[in-house]
């Protein structure tokens, strides 16, 4: 099964990702996580989108992809998958469904302003990308990671000005690639407002019991 988490930044894809691969055992894919060991590991490829990835802006199109789609392939993960934070456009999904075409897109809806209470107290595993929050989900230990015992970080590009602009280019990019699936018959639609457990109750009738 392949599946595809669209929602906002901060919307939740992430750890409703997570929560959904551990039960299903479908592996978990954020392109922004793969973009960020790009950056850490310093590659050319790191090098050339660190600038979009700080500024929270979508980087070139082509390049992206194709590294996304190298990763399933070296993974072994093009017959399954839960996918967050791509495709962002309509290329991505256009590309997306000529090569590993998803089943379903589920929309976590989430408006603006809990959005921003959301993202600006949340904390990332520097080394796993597990997600926390500084009050609703916060580490048993404070800075460290429950999951690999790494340390917790607020991500540089989890600040005002480019939460804005990634809300922003949101807006501008992924209504298309919603409407792609809705017209395609593939989008379901979660309220992503409750807690994250509530949340993934809905997110598993959607999926797993469909
Ligand atoms: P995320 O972890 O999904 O919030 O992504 C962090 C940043 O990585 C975004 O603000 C973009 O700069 C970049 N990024 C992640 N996924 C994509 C994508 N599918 N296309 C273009 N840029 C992306």
């Amino acid at each position: 099964m392949r599946i595809v988490l669209l929602g906002k930044p901060g919307s939740g894809k992430g750890t409703q990702a997570a929560m959904l691969s551990e039960e299903s055992g479908l592996p978990h894919l954020s392109s922004g996580a793969i973009l960020r060991d790009e950056i850490r590991e310093k590659t050319p490829f790191g090098m050339q989108i660190e600038e979009y990835v700080l500024k929270g802006e979508i980087g070139p199109q082509e390049l992206i992809t194709d590294v996304v789609f190298g990763y399933i392939e070296r993974k072994g993960y093009a017959s399954g998958f839960i996918l967050d934070g791509f495709p962002r456009t309509v290329y991505q999904a256009e590309m997306l469904d000529e090569r590993y075409r998803p089943g379903m897109g589920v929309l976590i809806d989430v408006p603006d302003d809990l959005i921003v209470d959301r993202i600006s107290l949340r904390l990332t595993c520097a080394d796993c990308d597990a997600i926390y929050h500084g009050t609703s989900r916060p580490p048993a230990s404070s800075g460290i990671c429950d999951s690999c015992g790494g340390k917790l970080e607020q991500r540089s590009d989890d600040n005002a000005g480019a939460i804005r602009k990634r809300l922003e280019s949101y807006r501008n990019e992924i209504q298309q690639v919603i409407d792609m699936y809705r017209d395609t018959g593939r989008l379901l639609t979660i309220d992503g407002t409750s807690t994250p457990g509530e949340v993934y109750k809905s997110l598993k009738n959607a999926t797993m019991n469909r």
